[in-house]
């Protein structure tokens, strides 16, 4: 008889039959499991550390019971699991449930075998589909816990510093009968109510769903599973009924978002790799259909040499195209920070590492977590092999909505990538239909494309696709009402994209993320490192190739200089340079800095004494000398410090060409000195025939002026070189955001501690210093600095600093007026606004840049440069620099403690461009190298590659990865001009080349020697790298 029915009882009387919660007694979802068995026995060995299966099983095993709990956090405890299935259960599917606190990982026969953690839906690991009689029923298992959990251990909430003493209970250990046929139609009946629910009343496919699970009910006794079949029957009627031709098509792929170190250490990571990976590859093994797209060279090498043989299982599905490595990069980096060198290296070693493991390198761009995206990222792309990318963090910006899903991307230079953000706004989605009907909801490009991307899979912790998710999906494969749901790989989608992209619109510029603009600055100590170890191995770079083309014996370090790239490739991780990490990865971060500190420097003395040895031996009776290296590629005119025979520190003015080296005896004699006067009233002023400042008594500029000019830089009445002092409190993020209001809470430091003195009195170098006290409990002092013939004022600042939620900036107010600042990004430039008209423009209250930043109108300019900061702001004419934050998330332990670095200030005739800012930023950062040598000897100069114009920097020096023979040189347009210029050298090149970024030769791309070095054509900020063969 048919019944009137009520909508909201209907739905209901569905909910509580598939119920967890209630009436588990007489529900459906009460059947899942049959009979159920304890452990025969349980055994558990605990360590600190993370130790090998081989280790552990040798270990004594004391008894534990279910109930018990372990700990504390970070410890490691093994279990010996012993199970006797009952013979009465043939024919029975027999699963093995553990449930506990903290991550899981099965072995069995010396192998893992699958990933058991409570919070990615994974306690069950099937041990029979169908018990056999031949089959073994007594089973021995080992769990290997972490007592971390997913989001490792914060306390009290997921991104507070991990709770030290956190306790890990096991809740079950025992097997059970799992009903299959129950399973099935409790997926069945959730896909059924979610579309009665999210597709509404207005829509008659929600009534069909509706009453065919009302009848699903109706039909299904419980206790009868002869019941179940008609059931079924009654879904997959509805299930197949299809869509039209013209319904939008959702790409499935699994994945599993691993942050290679975040709330838990690197360590920790490698454990969840093979935890995720291995219930992957189990579930590939049972669902032929199955894809899953991974990133991250690093994790694969981590896998590859922690768990070789589930990395030969990895192999075989890669090579079925199924398990299929995307991105391209060593790890999923930090999309603003590091130089545009590493960006390149992140490519280099990642797609060298695909290609060489797998016999492909990726295609597509792969960077779904990370805090905003270079404006150069897409020549990167393009000169990787990429011409793809997808992301979807933009989708977390908080003040304004991105207008595109699909779209090309187009970098600085010109150069487009096809890109794709998920329109689901995830890349952690469950396979259910609320998400289905969101990615086409909410898709900004509908009637342009008609395809998405949908990555399911837990992340961020690890854990990946679940069998559910899998099996929901398939129900929605194309059911009417429903988008078509396939299961599909990144390459499909973007071919399918490709081919309908005639409509796309374009973005040009930066990929802003409106929020996370705090990772500019937080854990200051990590960007030091990171800034510094670019320099380091650039600098050990060039000196080593150049020792390599000078000397037949020289052995060129390239499985030294790899490692420590790696390091530092992995240090720039999307939750690691940013510094929204726990303190344990902040010590593993500045360890791996710490040694590629001190490996560079053994290296560099290496090369040095292979370039030059026969200079730097003192011969008997000599006076000694210093020599001098420049590894940058223009002449250098500067102040040095070099330790005299007696050991005495003692200035001298020098002068090196470029990339090269010059032995100094007699010390150049400055044009002018540096003059250093205090006035009556305190106050310092400082000239070097280039600039004059006038500071005061805490340091501050008021006056900074171009020598022979009355052309002021600071407005009457303002102080330049300020600090100041801001409440930092965020909504959430506290590591990760600083938010617009902080500026509402600004508070110039005024608190002087000692006045300004003169320290050094003029000649080659005149310097004055001054300390205050910032907050309640901080200290800086400063020592300004002014060199003999140099364009800028250095600040060379130190920081004891003991703040809480407090955001040091120092500020610079100019008589500059100009309604855009320029900030230099990976190999160039970008600008953006002095002010807040839209809310696009007042969303980039804080950005960052790299070595500097400009604030210029026409004809004259000013800009900030700095040796390892990367927040910045431009508001009106004030140019700020961000010093220091302090927040207490994840790591209660952030930046307290002393700090050093340098920022100097550069005001100028012309353009920025013109006046040499770029070059005097690349000064700063890379201090000539002296070294005592012996009485010269000839040639007392050298120099091995020059550039004709001042657009064109020569940034990277190497060896060739393919051919020892040959050396890789990069050089970048760096004004946004085009140009030709001439890159001459002094090495035996015998050919050159044009390469793309992974080294490969470019089609035609051969170039002439000519007397003056080989002639290069440049676009706007265009790269260009070269394969120079040397002569034998
Ligand atoms: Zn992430």
């Amino acid at each position: 008889m048919a019944a009137l029915k009520h909508r909201r009882t209907a739905l209901e009387r569905v909910e509580k039959f598939i119920s967890e919660v209630y009436f588990t007694d007489c529900n459906l979802r009460g059947r899942l499991f049959g009979d159920r068995c304890p452990a025969a026995s349980l055994s558990c060995f605990q360590t600190p550390r993370r130790i090998p299966y081989d280790e552990a099983v040798r270990q004594e095993f004391a008894p534990v019971k279910v109930g018990d709990s372990f700990g504390p956090t970070w410890e490691t405890c093994w279990f010996k699991v012993e199970l006797s299935i009952p013979p009465a259960w043939a024919g029975r599917e027999v699963h093995f449930v553990w449930e506990s606190d903290g991550e899981g990982m099965v072995w069995r026969d010396a192998q893992p075998v699958q990933g058991l953690t409570k919070e990615g839906e994974k306690t069950s690991y099937i041990l029979t589909s169908s018990l056999k009689e031949t089959e073994p029923h007594s089973v021995t298992l080992y769990v290997e816990l972490a007592c971390n959990g997913l989001f490792g251990a914060g306390k009290g909430s997921m991104i507070a510093p991990p709770d030290p003493d956190r306790r890990f209970t096991l809740s079950k250990a025992e097997l059970v009968v799992f009903n299959r046929d129950v399973y099935e139609l409790l997926v069945d009946l959730e896909i059924l109510l979610d579309m009665a629910q999210l597709l509404g009343e207005e829509n008659q496919r929600s009534f069909q769903a509706l009453y065919t699970a009302n009848q699903m009910v109706n039909v299904c006794d419980v206790g009868d599973p002869s019941t179940f079949p008609a059931a079924r029957g009654l879904a997959a009627a509805i299930f197949s009924q299809r869509n039209g031709e013209s319904q939008h098509t959702i790409h499935a792929v699994g994945h599993c978002h691993i942050d290679s170190a975040w709330l838990w250490p690197y360590e920790e990571t490698i454990r969840k790799c093979a935890r995720s990976w291995v219930t992957v590859v189990r579930l590939m093994e049972h669902n032929p259909e199955l894809t899953f797209a991974c990133s991250q060279a690093q994790q694969f090498e981590w896998v590859r040499s922690w768990y070789p043989g589930l990395y030969a299982r990895i192999q075989d599905f890669v090579a079925k195209g199924r398990f299929i490595p995307v991105g391209g990069t060593w790890v999923e980096m930090d999309g603003n920070l590091p130089s545009g060198e590493s960006m390149v290296r992140q490519f280099l070693q990642g797609q060298r590492f695909f290609q060489e493991q797998f016999g492909q390198i990726c295609s597509e761009f792969w960077l779904p977590d990370t805090f905003g995206y270079s404006a150069q990222l897409p020549q990167l792309m393009r000169g990787c092999g990429i011409r793809r990318f997808l992301t979807q963090k933009l989708s977390w910006n908080l003040v304004n909505t991105f207008p595109h899903h699909t779209f090309f991307w187009e970098g600085i230079d010109g150069s487009r990538v096809l890109t794709h953000f998920p329109p689901g706004d995830s890349y952690g989605m469950h396979g259910r239909v609320e998400e289905v009907l969101k990615t086409v909801k909410n898709n900004k490009d509908k009637g342009r494309v008609n395809h998405s991307a949908f990555l399911f899979g837990f992340g961020d912790g690890g854990g990946g696709p679940t069998q559910k998710m899998l099996d929901r999906m398939k129900r929605m494969s194309d059911t009417d009402g429903l988008p078509r749901v396939q299961i599909s790989t990144p390459d499909r989608l973007f071919s399918v994209l490709e081919k309908e992209s005639s409509q796309l619109c374009t973005w040009v510029g930066e990929l802003f993320l409106e929020l996370h603009n705090g990772t500019y600055t937080t854990q200051a100590q990590i960007k030091k490192g990171n800034r510094e170890c670019e320099r380091i191995l650039h600098d050990v770079e060039v000196l080593s190739t150049l020792a390599l083309a000078r000397s037949g014996t020289f052995q060129y370090p390239t499985s030294e200089l790899q490692r420590l790239w790696r390091l530092l490739l992995l240090n720039q991780f999307h939750d690691v340079l940013p510094g929204s990490c726990i303190q344990l990865v902040v010590e593993d971060a500045l360890r791996y800095y710490a040694e590629i500190r001190g490996a560079g420097a053994r290296l560099q003395e290496e090369a040095v004494q292979s370039l030059c040895g026969d200079l730097l031996q003192p011969g008997v009776g000599s006076t000694q000398s210093t020599l001098v290296l420049n590894t940058l590629p223009w002449e250098r005119t500067e102040v040095i410090s070099r330790t005299g025979p007696a050991g005495t520190e003692t200035l001298a003015l020098v002068t090196v060409p470029s990339m090269g080296y010059a032995v100094v005896k007699e010390p150049l004699q400055p044009p002018q000195p540096v003059t250093v006067r205090k006035q009556e009233d305190g106050s310092v002023t400082m000239e070097n025939g280039v600039i004059a400042v006038c500071l005061d008594t805490m340091g501050r500029l008021t006056s900074l002026h171009l020598v022979g000019s009355q052309r002021e830089s600071v407005p009457e009445g303002c102080y330049a070189n300020q600090f100041a002092l801001f409440d930092d409190v965020p909504l959430y993020w506290d590591a990760w955001d600083v938010m617009d209001y902080h500026l509402e809470t600004r508070k110039p430091v005024t608190t002087l501690l000692k006045p300004l003195e003169i320290s050094l009195a003029g000649g080659l170098r005149g310097s004055a210093s001054f300390s205050l006290q910032i907050g309640k409990s901080s200290t800086l002092t400063q020592e300004i600095i002014l060199d003999a013939t140099c364009p800028y004022l250095r600040f060379l600042t130190q920081v004891e600093w003991k703040e809480a939620h407090k955001f040091l900036k120092v500020e610079f107010p100019l008589l500059v007026r100009s309604t855009n600042a320029t900030y230099e990004i990976q190999f160039g430039h970008l600008q953006r606004p002095t002010h807040g008209n839209t809310s696009w423009d007042w969303a980039r209250f804080e950005v960052w840049a790299h070595k500097w930043v400009d604030l210029s109108e026409h004809g004259f300019g000013v800009a900030l440069l700095n040796d390892c900061k990367y927040g910045a702001s431009a508001h009106g004419n004030v140019l700020s620099l961000s010093l220091l934050r302090a927040p207490k998330s994840p790591d209660a332990t952030a930046d307290m403690g002393h700090h050093q670095f340098t920022y100097a200030v550069m005001p100028h005739w012309g353009s920025f461009q013109d006046a040499g800012v770029i070059q005097c930023a690349y000064n700063l950062n890379f201090p000539l190298h002296p070294v005592p040598a012996s009485s010269a000897q000839c040639p007392e100069a050298w120099s091995s590659f020059s550039v004709s114009s001042p657009a064109v920097v020569l940034e990277t020096v190497k060896q060739a990865e393919d051919s020892p023979g040959a050396v890789v040189v990069r050089l970048y347009e760096a004004h946004g001009s085009t140009v030709e210029a001439w890159l001459q050298t002094s090495l035996p090149v015998q050919e050159a080349t044009l390469c793309d970024l992974l080294e490969r030769p470019v089609a035609g791309g051969c170039l002439r020697l000519e007397q003056r070095g080989v002639r290069l054509s440049f676009t706007p900020f265009r790269v260009l790298s070269l394969l120079l063969v040397l002569r034998r």
